[in-house]
């Protein structure tokens, strides 16, 4: 990601230094960034999105934002394996949550799309923070309105291609079945690592086969590790990509807060740590070869979201290191 040439009022925003306010002081914001809601100062956006009213299983998400802001205070600013302090090169801030409706979901996506336009309107990079996984749609919706259909990569236990629940086409389980529907995805370009766990029947993959989605079980993974997800990264290069994170990709020893715990998962090795690496399967090895438009939106609920924190700093980091 280059430097912004752009001119700017306010001052280069940084996180309150720790060395002169310890970290568990102050006003919570994403990584103790300052609150900056003027999209035209920024580069990167951190936004909260604090809604769950799609979740069917155990709700909390809505809560996510909050507690990722609290736990994203222990996060230093020098990555020392990429060389970089993401903050001195981009104007990143915490731009605050989005306004939700929690009583309903389709007004809480078009407050999403409507909040989420003026950021992409003027080249904003935005990182979400969720809030359960249906918020992808309304986030999607801005991003195809903006750069047209994108690749995506997601890392879940779940492919979130249901049609429906309960009678309604909007839920955390459906997102990405919409999306392809809407034509804000390609087919052949979407990515998913970690699949895992029981569905209703085999004819569930069905729409994914349709759609040529590219699905790397957790079984195969840990079987065959990076390579067999490198295999895949040559159909995203140079294409805008959204990277999408539930934390229920993530195995639920480490990431227990989720609210559908899936046993098998990836180790917060990988989500947490390894993403600082140059270990060749980490975010790192994604981003760089890509040019993401988007980060991870990330659904889970409150109880463990330092893995969350830490991959949203260290996909930061990574576009400073990319081209
Ligand atoms: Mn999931
Ligand atoms: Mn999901």
């Amino acid at each position: 990601m280059p430097p912004s040439r752009r001119k700017f009022k306010l001052p280069h925003p940084e996180p309150t230094d720790a060395l002169t306010y310890a970290r568990f002081t102050g006003i919570s914001t994403f990584m103790r960034l300052p609150h900056i809601t003027q999209p035209e100062e920024l580069d990167v956006a951190l936004i909260g999105v604090p809604f769950d009213g799609g979740t069917t299983y155990r709700p909390g998400p809505r809560f996510g934002p909050r507690h990722v802001r609290a736990q994203s205070a222990i996060i230093r600013p020098w990555n020392p394996v990429l060389h970089v302090n993401p903050f001195a090169k981009h104007r990143t801030a915490d731009f605050g949550d989005l306004p939700v409706n929690p009583l309903s979901i389709e007004d809480t996506f078009s407050r999403i799309e409507r909040g989420i336009a003026p950021l992409l309107e003027v080249g904003v990079r935005c990182v979400c923070v969720g809030g359960d996984h249906s918020i992808s749609l309304p986030i999607l919706r801005a991003v195809a309105k903006k750069h047209g259909p994108v690749s995506l990569i997601q890392f879940d236990a779940h492919n979130d291609l249901w049609d429906e629940y309960f009678g309604s086409k909007y839920s955390h389980g459906t997102p990405f079945r919409r999306a392809f529907e809407e034509d804000l995805l390609k087919d052949g370009e979407v990515l998913q690592v970690g699949l895992r766990g029981q569905v209703y029947g085999e004819d569930d993959f069905d729409f994914a086969r349709e759609h040529k989605v590219r699905m790397v079980t957790a079984e195969k993974f840990h079987k065959k590790g990076i390579a067999v997800v490198q295999s895949h990264l040559r159909a995203f290069r140079r294409k805008p990509v959204y990277v999408t994170l539930d934390i229920d990709a993530v195995d639920p020893a480490f990431a227990p807060g989720t609210g559908t715990p899936q046993v098998g998962g990836l180790t917060s090795v990988w989500a947490a740590t390894s993403s600082k690496s140059r270990h060749p399967m980490t975010p790192e090895k994604l981003l760089r070869c890509l040019p993401p438009i988007f980060s991870s939106n990330c659904s889970a609920s409150s109880k463990w979201p330092p893995s969350r924190a830490n991959f949203a700093c260290t996909t930061i980091s990574l576009w400073l290191s990319g081209p």
